[in-house]
């Protein structure tokens, strides 16, 4: 027997969530042709991955790739991980349709001030033709797109690094239909043309539809709306996302209502009969202060409480959890400054904040604002306990390292607001500490949960992605570890090995319906990954997050190496995965 690749001596943990077992695996093409003994075999290729893992390439089942892939085909981040297949298009962003507005999706965060210059709150929706020209001058990037259809061809001539199951975005088509007009109910009108656009997105190659019930402009529709785009997607076999209600600062249920948002993805999700996951689930009641783990650990299963209910009645909910680096999210800004961020950029650089912040009228000026809950990034109704949460890492003036805004507030008898001011005045440069590299209880309990699996809400980015004005962003350090995260701390520490595979395997791709991924046999592709679970880490941290996790050696796309023995060998062999009945 001839194959183009043979692994060889493995242990084969399938995706089914099986013991492991030690034999072979031969691929021809894109596809796997033998799984068992071929030592009497031959292939151009040979692994050996004796003592090492072989499991199905892992489905991130939420993130943000779509935003980026033209800028990063490769997908470094996410092959560096054992990403092989991601769901995009996510938390009502997609990138496609586009009419004469596009909506904001936070990567634009070196051009945006160009498009939408605010000093406060950044208009999200924008004229195209201001956004082409930006995207064109800055990123070199064209947005020559207008279909779902003309988009999936761009990806896939650009060969991308993964494959991609991409959903059409609520918000993406609102502003399609309402432009800069968004701050409204949509007329009967404007709902009918914007569920005729999801339906051309559906026939184009969307795979479903998301939402994002936190983000301008999704958050202005009224329940009529959301049945009618999420039904419309649901109506021709679409799969939906919801990021729900949760932050409460636009049309919101604030803090104390948090849970009434999870009620209304699931009543979303019953009417329009879709087959939903939760994104990205955190709990639906706020404690504060910060809960210790025992009252954390009971918010966690009052929210699952919430799921199963609503399961049990025979909605159709999955959901998937961010693993715990930071608290998620695309991007991150590792200085103290960045708590400031309006008045940061306004200064134009750290060395000048610092020195802009020992003028009085400007602090009174700031603590004004941010008092009277103005600026959403550190707002003190919202999250009274805020001052707690914010630990100062890296710094040149030592009695500051470790300590709270909150500790340092109190042992000098001042506002919190004045502490943070004193800190960048000292040293503008100061960093947050890194949170704790421990699993928390939280995660533990919704991980715990079978139906669970694993997005990390990112983009794709690469090692010198960053922003080169304040807040001076760099993505999140789940871009480049999150899987990492999820293996060492949740499946090896947790869940055990074959369950934790299982949740980044079999189970998504059931749930999406991709029947011939995320488990090992013969006939299925070829989606691979070689690592070795004991050793594998996560590098990424919150002062330097574009770091490649340790332990992974192989990766397969469509039965091509896309890591050889550690090393990232870009094979451009990711394709726009087609629903499949
Ligand atoms: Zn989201």
């Amino acid at each position: 027997m001839i194959f183009d690749v043979i692994i060889r001596d493995g242990q084969v943990v399938d995706g089914t969530g099986g013991p492991r077992f030690r034999k072979d695996v031969g691929l021809r093409g894109d596809t796997i042709a033998a799984v068992g003994d071929l030592s009497g075999a031959q292939a151009a290729k040979v692994v050996d991955a004796q003592g090492r893992v072989v499991s199905p390439g892992f489905i991130d089942m939420h993130n943000h790739f779509d935003q980026t892939i033209l800028l990063y085909p490769a997908a470094q981040s996410a092959l560096g991980q054992g990403i092989t297949t991601a769901v995009t298009g996510q938390c009502g962003f997609s990138t496609a349709p586009l009419n004469e507005h596009y909506t904001a999706c936070f990567w634009e965060w070196n051009w945006w001030d160009r498009v939408a210059p605010r000093k406060y709150y950044q208009e999200v929706v924008a004229e195209l033709a201001k956004v082409k020209s930006a995207a064109k001058e800055v990123d070199g990037l064209d947005l020559n797109w207008s279909t779902f259809g003309q988009w999936i061809r761009r990806v896939e001539e650009a060969r991308p690094g993964v494959n991609l199951v991409p959903l059409v975005g609520h918000s993406t088509v609102r502003t399609a239909v309402m432009g800069a007009d968004y701050c409204r109910t949509a007329t009967a009108a404007e709902v009918a043309c914007m569920q005729r656009l999801v339906a051309e997105a559906m026939d184009d190659g969307a795979f479903g539809i998301s939402n994002g019930m936190d983000y301008a402009p999704n958050a202005y529709c009224s329940p009529e709306e959301s049945y009618a785009l999420i039904g419309a997607a649901a109506g021709k076999g679409g799969f939906f996302s919801t990021h729900w209600r949760r932050t409460g600062l636009r049309q919101g249920f604030g803090n104390a209502g948090l849970v009434n948002g999870l009620k209304e993805a699931i009543d979303i999700a019953q009417k329009t009969g879709a087959k939903t996951q939760i994104a990205h689930l955190s709990p639906g009641y706020l404690i504060s202060p910060s809960p210790t783990p025992r009252l954390a650990t009971v918010a966690a299963e009052e929210t699952l409480a919430v799921l199963d209910e609503a399961i049990k009645a025979g909605v159709d909910l999955a959901f998937d959890v961010i693993p715990n680096h930071l608290t998620g999210g695309v991007i991150h800004a590792r200085h103290i400054a960045a708590a400031l961020t309006p008045w940061f950029k306004e200064a134009g650089s750290l060395e000048r904040f610092g020195q802009s912040l020992a003028a009085p009228d400007l602090r009174s000026e700031i603590r004004d604002y941010i008092l009277s809950g103005k600026w959403y990034g550190l707002n003190p109704i919202l999250q009274p306990g805020w001052a707690g949460t914010i630990v100062v890492g890296n710094t040149s003036v030592k009695e500051y390292a470790g300590k709270s805004i909150a500790e340092l507030a109190a042992s000098a008898g001042q506002h919190p607001l004045d502490t943070l001011m004193d800190v960048i005045v000292k040293d503008p440069h100061a960093t947050r500490a890194e949170p704790s590299a421990q699993p928390d209880e939280l995660k533990r309990v919704f991980y715990g949960h079978p139906l669970a699996t694993v997005g990390i809400d990112t983009f794709l980015v690469d090692h010198t992605a960053g922003s080169s004005v304040p807040p001076y962003y760099l993505p999140n350090p789940n871009s480049f570890g999150g899987m990492a995260r999820f293996i060492k701390l949740y499946a090896v520490g947790m869940l055990g090995l074959e369950e934790g595979i299982r949740r980044l395997t079999g189970l998504p791709a059931a749930r999406l319906g991709l029947g011939d991924r995320g488990i090992i046999a013969e006939g299925k592709k070829a989606d691979l990954v070689v690592f070795c679970p004991e050793t594998v880490q996560d590098k990424a941290t919150s002062e330097e997050p574009r770091q490649y996790p340790e332990g992974f050696a192989w990766v397969f796309v469509n039965g091509r190496a896309a890591m050889e023995n550690g090393t990232l060998a870009p094979a451009g062999s990711g394709r726009v995965l087609p629903r499949q009945a």
